[in-house]
């Protein structure tokens, strides 16, 4: 449930403790910084490869069976769907984000063949719920369900609107990935014959405003409040690469605990996580200023797609990311003990 935006904290409330912490982060046990110590793990991943590491680690150490996660299939790179890793390698080979809304129906389809086997899910903040009716049902033996920051989602159209401003055909794409190259990456498409192609992550925050979902522009969850691991960008100036990681129950904690080999953490300190977000968490959790909606109507519902000034409104939006957003920690304080 939304609060009225004239409730909203600013920035300058949170280092005064002005906030209601709960109502913004939901509950937690513990709050870190992440990033797998494999560079090529980091590299693949959306930012710190926390959810492939801890995801990996319960697969080899066979505390599921499977984990059910958003990739592309291998016959269509264009459309992503519910794909079932049963090894490692095959959940490293879906590192990353894929920013493109998926329904209840196909995670529904997705989980539908596998009666009997112990699960990991991974899924936007809007299917946990979902998956803990499982849970409390009996229906499918969930052991964990790991969920990420959801700031918007948009329809597929929008990866459709990208690979036309890239000048690729969807019948030509050998791989499509949302966040690739230096961090935070941005989107790129591969043609079958040719070298990728893509713009910053910037670009990101045009095509949101065009292709927004309906039901994304009303929703208020933001940091996968009720799984049992949450994970998002670590926008913090000095150090790329990190994951911000809410272990919201023992069985997220434990994931974190068996990963200790493969991961290294560093403190976070609550203030710094708000104020690291806070441009999504008052827009989530307080609803958009009415210059935003605005923009939104036009841009979504009045201009036609073509007309938007993409490289223009790109360009502004790099400007902005570089001012308004991200905290400055010089010295990250590892952390040895992930209980007490
Ligand atoms: C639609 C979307 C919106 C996001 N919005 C924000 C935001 O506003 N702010 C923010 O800080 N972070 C956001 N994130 C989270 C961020 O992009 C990373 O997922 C997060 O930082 C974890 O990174 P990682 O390197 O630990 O994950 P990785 O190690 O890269 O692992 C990602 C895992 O998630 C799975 N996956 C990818 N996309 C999906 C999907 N759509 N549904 C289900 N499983 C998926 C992959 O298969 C893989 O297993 C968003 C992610 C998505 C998918
Ligand atoms: S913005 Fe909300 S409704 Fe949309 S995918 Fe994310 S959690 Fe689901």
């Amino acid at each position: 449930m939304r609060r009225s935006r004239k409730d909203a904290p600013t920035y300058h409330d949170i280092p005064a403790g002005k906030y209601d912490a709960e109502f913004l982060l939901g509950e937690y046990k513990r709050l870190l910084l992440a990033r797998s110590g494999d560079a090529l793990v980091r590299e693949a991943a959306a930012s710190g490869g926390v959810i492939t590491e801890v995801l990996c680690a319960g697969l080899a150490r066979g505390e599921f069976d499977a984990v059910l996660s958003v990739g592309f299939a291998g016959d269509d790179p264009v459309t992503p769907c519910y794909l079932v890793s049963r090894t490692p390698e095959e959940l490293r080979a879906r590192s990353g984000s894929v920013y493109s809304y998926v329904s209840p129906t196909q995670l529904k389809e997705a989980v539908a063949g596998l009666g009997g086997r112990r699960l990991a899910v991974v899924c936007q903040p809007c299917l946990v719920p979902l998956v803990r009716r499982w849970q409390e049902r009996g229906e499918h033996d969930v052991r964990a369900v790991v969920s990420f920051f959801c700031g918007y989602n948009m329809t597929h159209e929008a990866t459709h609107y990208l690979l036309g401003k890239a000048g690729v055909r969807p019948e030509d794409v050998a791989w499509i990935r949302y966040r690739h190259g230096d961090y935070p990456g941005g989107f790129a498409v591969k043609p079958r014959n040719g070298e990728p192609v893509g713009f910053g992550k910037e670009s990101y925050e045009l095509v949101n405003l065009q292709f927004v979902r309906r039901g994304c522009s009303h929703c208020s969850l933001y940091m996968g409040e009720d799984a049992d691991l949450s994970c998002g960008d670590a926008w913090i100036q000095e150090h790329p690469n990190l994951t911000a990681v809410l272990a919201r129950t023992e069985a997220g904690l434990s994931l974190l605990e068996a990963s200790q080999e493969r991961l290294e953490f560093y403190a976070l300190k609550e203030r710094d996580l708000l104020a690291m977000h806070l441009h999504n968490l008052v827009y989530k959790k307080y609803g958009n200023s009415w210059f935003l909606r605005l923009l939104t109507v036009v841009f979504r519902d009045l201009l036609p797609k073509p007309l938007a000034p993409f490289r223009l409104l790109s360009a502004l939006s790099r400007h902005r990311r570089s001012r308004k957003i991200g905290v400055s920690v010089p010295d990250l304080k590892p952390v040895e003990k992930l209980r007490g």
